[in-house]
């Protein structure tokens, strides 16, 4: 199975990527990890991006094709992904098309997290996520414990999970990456909106029952 998952930023994307990939035995792909590991990490890549990630801006396409492209290379990503936070621009789209279409592979679903407004910033706000094993979390159910309940490192916020920068992140998905929708909608594969508002199991279950009914499994 051949995923993306469109969504705006504290959509919950990653947290239903991560189970979907789970469920499916598939790797998840995301453009977000990969890169804050290259910043963690202080790679070539890491040091060009750290600046560009912090401001809320989006990495070049180059990069991003670069490193999805050696994902996909890999062994592990034979039999499907999905893939969190990209494509983001319509020329990564382009790219990934490229990229698939060299492979004879063509994605099943193009799925997109409806969130409200409000809802996202909440989310993204109280977001705290585990320095050492990237476990997300919310302060609504952790409260103001700094200990990350899956391997008791530190709960921290994300640095582009500022308030000034959220505002930025989620104008760069309206002009960058909401585009998308049409693109996808308007290609064979086709676009399918899920409702993301309400329990994260709840959310996960919906998503099963939309590739279901696409005949994905
Ligand atoms: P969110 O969706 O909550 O913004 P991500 O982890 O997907 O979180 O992305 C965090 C940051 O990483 C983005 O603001 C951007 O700087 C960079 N990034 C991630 N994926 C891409 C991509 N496909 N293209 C360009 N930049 C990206
Ligand atoms: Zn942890």
């Amino acid at each position: 199975m051949r995923i993306v998952l469109l969504g705006f930023p504290g959509s919950g994307k990653g947290t239903q990527a991560k189970m979907m990939a789970e469920k499916y035995r598939v790797p998840q792909i995301s453009t977000g990890d990969i890169l804050r590991a290259a910043v963690a990490d202080k790679t070539e890549i890491g040091k060009k991006v750290a600046a560009v990630m912090a401001a809320g801006k989006l990495v070049s396409d180059d990069i991003v094709i670069d490193a999805v492209t050696d994902r996909l290379r890999g062994t592990e990503s034979r039999r499907g992904f999905v893939l969190d936070g990209f494509p983001r621009t319509v020329a990564q789209a382009d790219g990934l098309a490229v990229l698939l279409a060299q492979r004879s592979q063509r994605l099943d679903a193009v799925l997109s997290l409806e969130v409200t407004d409000e809802e996202l910033v909440d989310r993204i706000s109280g977001r705290r996520v585990c320095e050492t094993c990237n476990h997300v979390t919310h302060v609504r159910k952790v409260g103001s414990a700094l200990e990350c309940p899956d391997c008791e490192g530190k709960l921290v916020q994300r640095s582009d999970d500022e308030i000034a920068t959220v505002r930025n992140r989620l104008a760069v998905y309206r002009e960058k990456t909401q585009p998308l929708q049409e693109y996808y909608a308007k290609d064979t594969v086709g676009l399918t909106a899920v409702d993301g508002m309400g329990f994260i199991d709840e959310i996960q279950e919906r998503l099963l029952v939309a590739l279901r009914d696409l005949g994905v499994n």
